[in-house]
């Protein structure tokens, strides 16, 4: 009897099964889609890379620079920087002056490194967060990934750097910070920012919030600037190619 109830006990603390990854569409309810199924953000998870929803990614960024004029600075056409990877060369941009730092670093020390500095990543918007999230929420494509909203990188603060060990030295010398092991090529920049890095993290969640309900009106959320459960499910069913009103949405 009392094995029985030992039994017991241990099949009731057993700890929820996760859902399985699933990779076609819908992946879970409430999903309330039936056309098509395909072209929205939850229906690509099946497949790493964040390229496949630029259409999406790219007209939030543009409505955080129309709420906030000036967010983002272009890092493209700096010699010596490398912006050419998968990871950075649709989004080669951060705010203005870790931009002109990290200049001022690649044109100080080029020669003395020896080769040129090769960035991964730079900033990333909320929809390619969202992604990179749920991969790591099911431990695919990528390890630990910051909850949406709370990412250096989307403040464009932070960036990648694949030759990081040529590069560190100098970085620290202008204000690029590295995290450490747990991720050795993320840098941090610890200078002045020209956007207050919460008020730029929030500001990437709240464009989204804002599009979705000029494109959505009998289905708003709140602009919260908070990646809640509400939210995450919208990014879901955001449309990869774009929303279709593309005016800006103010928040
Ligand atoms: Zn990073």
């Amino acid at each position: 009897m009392l094995i029985l109830a030992l039994l017991l006990v241990l099949v009731n603390c057993q700890k929820p099964v996760p859902p399985a990854y699933v990779t076609s569409c819908p992946r879970r309810p409430p999903f309330p889609f039936v056309q098509g199924q395909v072209g929205y953000v939850v229906c690509n998870e099946g497949t790493c890379g964040t390229s496949q929803i630029y259409s999406l990614s790219i007209q939030i960024y543009n409505n955080i620079q129309c709420n906030a004029a000036n967010s983002w600075a272009s890092i493209t056409g700096i010699a010596g920087l490398d912006v050419t990877g998968s990871g950075v060369s649709q989004f080669p941009y951060l705010q203005k002056n870790p931009r002109d730092a990290l200049a001022a670093c690649v044109a100080a020390n080029r020669a003395q490194v020896g080769q040129d500095m090769v960035i991964n990543s730079a900033i990333r918007v909320s929809s390619q967060q969202h992604l990179l999230y749920q991969w790591g929420n099911r431990n695919k494509c990528v390890g630990l990934v910051a909850v949406p909203g709370t990412s250096n990188h989307e403040a464009g603060l932070s960036i990648d750097v694949n030759n990081y060990q040529a590069w560190s030295a100098s970085l620290q010398a202008y204000n690029f910070a590295p995290i450490g092991s747990s991720d050795p090529v993320h840098f941090d920049f610890t200078g002045t920012a020209n956007i207050n890095p919460s008020t730029a993290k929030t500001n990437d969640i709240k464009s989204f919030q804002a599009l979705w309900n000029l494109n959505n009106p009998s289905d708003t959320i709140p602009i919260t600037g908070v990646y809640d459960a509400a939210t995450g499910l919208r990014f879901d069913r955001s449309p990869v190619a774009g929303f279709t009103n593309t005016n800006c949405a103010p928040f």
